[in-house]
């Protein structure tokens, strides 16, 4: 796996939590961009050591979001928890080069400490006189953790592509745990391990990690391995200002996609715009980011999600898209009646209505009703005994049209709307009502072709004697 590659490898390293998070998206989105852009590779890592959150389908989740966005890794990806044993092959090795030391401290001794330490009104720091004590002490048999040798003078600094400078005091970095008593390694060993064989060149991840940062090149100096370039980005927000969790609404990709109806190149660029941005070009397609993208546009403070900004790329991309592709996507919403080869002639007219795929198929559902229709409440009211005598008579008029397009149809209810001395729109809202049971739709005409002669004139005539009408008086 080692990898002497000059190129840039970037990572995408998720803990399964159930779903991929919008923010974990971004982190990849930001990875994948950024290897895309110099020519290097992106690699995914499944960090599945909480072993009772990384369920099968937890994963599968991960894998099944960043399929979605198209940003599955460049090789297959690494699981940490299988590598436990190389984490705690090096944690032997900083033991051998006494960088590390088996602290014999129980957690009664520690918890002691700290309580002291608090008492006193002091910061508590791991001060244990194991870590300069001979290995020819260390006893046999008695239950030890494995801690780094931390640096205790001096300071750290990282150059941070995003956050820029940043220095910490070596005395605030503790001697931290690297093998647990039972011989597990810990988080902060298992990345630096994995990312040291992985050949990472450039670790690209939320905030809330650059602590972390500090302690990983601990070990990274203590191991003799080059430092990767850090670019640690700002957390989503939500619209109050507080990060971005479920009560903000939807956090799964996969919320975004089913429940909500986006087009995953949609999200993509939306994600892109989050925390990015080049002049202020909102649309970016996906090769132009592969061009624009680097870590110089990557804002500094938090961006805050704005679900209307996401709506309206949503509409545009919807209105970019391919109308083969827009129909297989709403027939699943429809049910067994649909049509593909319809709902695709009827798209070019849906689309320019539509914001997101759940929209599209509402108004698609027209084309696959059943008669009689079912009217909604203002349909209804449109229908009154005068309108159903000018559908009468609309639909006596369009039983002789022989050419049944677009076209001909307008011509001719334009000429009849004329002649009626009635404008086109008196015509049009109670045949919009009888044809699709609804006050919106396409336009009239394009509604009465994609029904079809046969099926429109007869929910024309559906209204002008329904069939529950009393006839009797
Ligand atoms: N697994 C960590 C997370 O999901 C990311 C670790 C890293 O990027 O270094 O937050």
């Amino acid at each position: 796996m080692a990898s002497d590659s000059a190129g840039v490898v970037t990572r995408f390293a998720p803990s399964p939590t159930g779903f991929l998070h919008i923010g974990g998206a971004r982190t990849a989105l930001f990875n994948w961009l950024y290897a895309r852009h110099h020519g290097g590779k992106y690699l995914l890592r499944i960090e599945d050591t909480d072993r009772a959150r990384s369920t099968e389908p937890a994963i599968a989740a991960i894998f099944d979001g960043l399929g979605w966005l198209g940003l599955e890794g460049d090789e297959p990806a690494t699981f940490q928890f299988a590598r436990s044993n190389r984490h705690a092959e090096v944690a032997h090795e900083l033991l051998a080069k006494g960088a590390a030391y088996r602290c014999y401290l129980t957690p009664d001794e520690l918890a002691e400490r700290r309580a002291k330490a608090q008492a006193e009104r002091r910061t508590f720091r791991i001060d244990s006189e194991w870590r300069d004590a001979d290995p020819s002490s260390w006893p046999a048999e008695a239950p030890y953790v494995v801690r780094i040798k931390a640096p205790r003078e001096g300071e750290t600094t990282i150059e941070d592509e995003v956050q820029g400078r940043v220095t910490v005091a070596n005395s605030e970095l503790d001697d931290f745990v690297l093998l647990r008593s039972d011989g597990t390694p810990t988080y902060m060993l298992a990345v630096v391990v994995d990312d040291h064989d992985m050949g990472v060149t450039h670790v690209i991840r939320g905030d809330d990690h650059l602590n972390n940062a500090f302690r990983q090149i601990v070990i990274l100096d203590a191991m003799g391995w080059q430092v990767p370039v850090y670019a640690h980005v700002p957390m989503i927000l939500g619209a109050d200002g507080a990060k971005l969790s479920k009560r903000h609404g939807a956090v799964g990709v996969d919320a975004y996609r089913d429940e909500m109806g986006m087009l995953p190149e949609a999200v993509f660029n939306y994600l892109l715009r989050l925390g990015w941005g080049h002049g202020d070009r909102e649309e970016i397609s996906r090769e132009e980011a592969i061009e624009l993208f680097d870590l110089a546009g990557v804002g500094k403070s938090p961006s805050r999600f704005d679900l209307k900004k996401l709506l309206n790329l949503n509409g545009h991309y919807i209105r970019e898209a391919d109308d083969a592709r827009l129909a297989s996507l709403v027939a699943p919403l429809i049910g067994p009646d649909a049509d593909l080869a319809l709902l695709t002639e009827a798209m070019p007219q849906l689309k320019l209505r539509a914001k997101d795929v759940h929209e599209l198929a509402a108004g698609a559902a027209f084309l696959f009703k059943q008669r009689p229709l079912q009217m909604d409440e203002k349909a209804a009211a449109l229908l009154t005994d005068d309108a159903r005598a000018l559908l009468a008579r609309i639909s006596a008029r369009l039983s002789s049209e022989s050419d049944w397009t677009v076209a001909a149809l307008e011509a001719n209810l334009k000429g009849f709307a004329e002649e009626q001395g009635l404008g086109l729109g008196k015509l049009a809202q109670p045949m919009r009502a009888a044809l699709t049971g609804t006050t919106t739709s396409p336009g009239i005409f394009d509604v009465l072709a994609l029904l079809g002669r046969e099926e429109a004139l007869a929910r024309l005539d559906a209204q002008v004697e329904p069939a529950d009408a009393d006839h009797t008086a």
